[in-house]
């Protein structure tokens, strides 16, 4: 099946084995990373993107034989608008055949709830109708760091939640694969999450960063920008950054 976006193609392509990496568009959106299990062909996709996007994806994951239709879960790394929209695309587009969602904490409230002013923070000067989708409760799957995410036979993800971008926020750690897929927490040359939307919090970003800078990471997998096999260096000069501004 063939999707046409009437945008710009979402272009992807492997970062190690089974693993994706699909760059952000433009306006508002973010990096979208997909796992295949290669036994069961299950695809799971972490962050949703901003929803105008999505067709702009599947172009993207036909180029490299990827189905869309073979996207089964779903797993958020925080509430913010340009990682959750998508959702609401998928459910839109998919129905009852939609991935289900999978989301932390506060994150996974805020959807269930439907909390537009959470997910739209305060003057972006945008609202959900510009992206053609409705904000409303929805299903989804707590999860927790007691229990790790496993995709597939090879990839076990570990959970930790590390506020300061945003109250939901988490990362994603593989331990053997040394993957980190951080959301917004840290980018990479030097760069590190707004801390200035509702929820946000110097002070945790401070001390997330610091956090995930004792992990052993080789691929950083953030939610904006680029990605780095040399995450380890990255991190650190992130957390040197972020260490810079103001006292606690
Ligand atoms: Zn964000």
């Amino acid at each position: 099946m063939f999707f046409s976006s009437g945008g710009s193609i979402k272009s992807g392509r492997k970062v190690v084995d089974s693993l994706y990496y699909f760059a952000e568009q433009q306006m508002l959106d973010c990096n979208q990373y997909m796992i295949k299990d290669e036994e069961s062909e299950e695809l799971v996709l972490f962050d949703a993107g901003n929803g105008k996007s999505m067709n702009g994806l599947f172009e993207g994951m036909e180029k490299l034989g990827l189905d869309p239709e073979h996207i089964t879960k779903l797993y958020l790394t925080h509430e913010h608008v340009d990682h959750v929209l998508g959702v609401y695309t998928f459910l839109d587009k998919f129905g009852k055949d939609a991935p289900e969602i999978f989301a932390y904490g506060r994150t996974a409230e805020i959807l269930q709830q439907g909390k537009e002013t959470e997910i739209f923070p305060g003057n972006l000067g945008i609202s959900p109708r510009m992206f053609g989708v409705e904000i409303r409760p929805i299903e989804v799957h707590k999860i927790t760091e007691d229990e790790p995410v496993h995709v597939g036979p090879d990839y076990n993800f570990t959970i930790y939640h590390t506020p300061g971008h945003s109250q939901g926020s988490i990362v994603y750690y593989e331990p053997d694969k040394k993957i980190l897929i951080p959301g917004d927490l840290v980018f990479t040359q030097g760069s590190f999450g707004r801390y200035d939307f509702p929820g946000g919090s110097l002070s945790q970003l401070q001390d997330s960063i610091k956090f995930v800078n004792e992990l052993d990471v080789t691929y950083l997998l953030p939610g904006h920008m680029g990605i780095s096999d040399n995450g380890n260096a990255q991190i650190a000069t992130s957390n040197r950054m972020v260490h810079t501004i103001g006292p606690y």
